[in-house]
């Protein structure tokens, strides 16, 4: 029998994720309301998860990552890719690699199009607008005084600025700014970062917000599955510690476990493709052939170059000198190195002439961090000893497309391994940037 969570609640979100902490933040923000948030992670009490450069020692850590993993794909010849996921307070929000990029307009509207009313560009900007608190100031782009802080980068380099310059002479345009609809351009990308430091959605909104009385926040729990009574979300049944228990909300559960955790509670929960919950023995509540298809991302290949005469990351941490003044810079005036973003430079751009918008994205970055996207990378170990930079290829949009379902009904246990069987659904990958099909199929969870 689970144990019932004391407390009456109106809202309980699930996952104190980036949208989770929104959430909770403008629900709590009416003391008429009382809001649960239930997280899986811990706490963010570990300075790596707020020295920018912390996602080298937070992507592929048990401490913050659900350590997700996809099937092996034959379209990536046989390769399993890690697939990170934050698992603490702020969610990926905290290990994420900090570029602040809404999208282009034509998705959205495109969205509004298909039917998603509220969606359109125009309906998501004054959203985007009162979020933030942007340095770039008010416009009619941009916000000020919201909880998401948007800053410039606190370094160039100049290996990149010759990238930017030889794309311009290429006919692409330098622009100041991604987030205006049209991001296509090449420049520095806006940071989710205040003075040097990682802006999580903990610190802009949940942080804030938990000296409000009517909020409270539980860490460690696994939310197993909604309680779905007459129809209705009336709460949830999840692990803490060891023990099963259970809360009861009167308004709505909202599931803010993100693209994988989201899905995966609703299979549980019964909610999902009948043919694919009848096989593990869950009774469908609720038959949506939609839940646990059409996950989107973006893969990206990685080239790595080596240069000459210009200066890269990687002989400035192989200089015992250099390295020490990157401490210091980074001490004293919180810039530097250890505020990069994993990529710096972006270019976005079209596949070919044709098409009406920017089709491909290009990530460049003055130090190239080998191993697979996701995998735990060291500075120390990891950093080509050569004079390098990566250039990150990729197609945006339906490109990689794929299944998530679970392969049991109860949720994972501690070290047990818990594969989420999944298969591709469609890869396309015309255009110049990627002429062959590529997809990601399964993604699968060790712990
Ligand atoms: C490595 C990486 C780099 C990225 N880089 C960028 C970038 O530069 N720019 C950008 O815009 N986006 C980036 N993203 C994507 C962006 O971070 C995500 O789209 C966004 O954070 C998703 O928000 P969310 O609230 O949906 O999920 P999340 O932020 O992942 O939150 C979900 C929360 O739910 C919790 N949870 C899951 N299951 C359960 C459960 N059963 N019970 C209880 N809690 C649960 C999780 O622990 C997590 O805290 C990146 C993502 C990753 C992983």
């Amino acid at each position: 029998m689970a144990k019932r969570l004391e407390g009456d609640f109106d809202y309980i979100v699930v996952g104190a994720g980036t949208a989770g902490c929104i959430v909770a933040n403008r629900l709590s923000a009416n003391p008429r309301n009382r809001v649960l948030i239930l997280e899986a992670g811990g706490s963010d009490n570990w300075i790596w998860f707020h020295i920018p450069v912390g996602y080298l020692f937070a992507i592929g850590n048990p401490r913050s990552d659900w350590m997700f993993r996809t099937e092996p794909e034959a379209g990536l010849n046989g390769r399993s890719l890690a697939y990170p996921r934050g698992k603490v307070i702020g969610g990926s929000s905290a290990i994420n690699a900090m570029i602040s990029m809404r999208g282009q307009a034509a998705d959205y509207d495109h969205w509004r199009q298909l039917g998603l009313g509220g969606w359109g560009w125009d309906d998501v900007r004054p959203a985007f607008r009162r979020l933030e608190d942007h340095f770039l100031g008010e416009s009619e782009h941009h916000g000020t005084g919201g909880g998401w802080r948007i800053e410039a980068p606190r370094l160039s380099w100049k290996v990149l600025d010759a990238v930017a310059d030889a794309a311009e002479e290429m006919g692409m345009r330098k622009i100041p700014d991604f987030n205006t609809g049209d991001n296509e351009g090449i420049g520095y990308f806006h940071v989710n970062q205040k003075r040097g430091r990682r802006w999580s959605a903990a610190r802009g909104f949940l942080k804030p917000a938990l000296r409000r009385p009517n909020l409270r926040l539980e860490k460690d729990v696994l939310v197993d599955r909604l309680i779905i009574e007459n129809g209705r979300a009336a709460g949830v049944r999840f692990i803490q510690r060891g023990e099963a228990a259970e809360a009861r909300a009167r308004g709505e559960v909202i599931l803010c476990a993100g693209s994988i955790g989201s899905i995966q509670v609703l299979h549980r929960s019964g909610v999902g493709p009948a043919d694919w919950l009848a096989p593990l023995g869950i009774e469908t509540v609720l038959d949506r052939q939609g839940v646990g298809r059409n996950l989107q991302d973006h893969l990206q290949q990685r080239a790595i170059y080596k240069v000459t005469g210009v200066r890269t990351l990687n002989e400035t941490y192989y200089s015992l000198v250099r390295r020490g003044l990157m401490g210091l810079d980074y001490a004293f005036r919180r810039r530097g190195p250890l505020t990069m973003a994993p990529s710096q430079l972006g270019i976005f751009t079209r596949s070919d002439q044709r098409r009406e918008r920017a089709t491909g994205q290009v990530r460049r970055s003055a130090a190239p961090l080998p191993g697979d996207h996701g995998e735990r990378m060291q500075f120390a170990a990891d950093l080509a000893r050569h004079r390098a930079h990566p250039l990150d290829a990729g197609r945006r949009g339906a490109f990689d497309r794929a299944e998530l379902s679970i392969d049991r009904r109860g949720p994972p246990g501690r070290r047990r391994r818990h594969p989420h069987h999944a298969a591709v659904d469609e890869a396309a990958g015309a255009g110049a940037l990627s002429p062959r099909r590529i997809s990601a199929g399964a993604v699968g969870w060790r712990r």
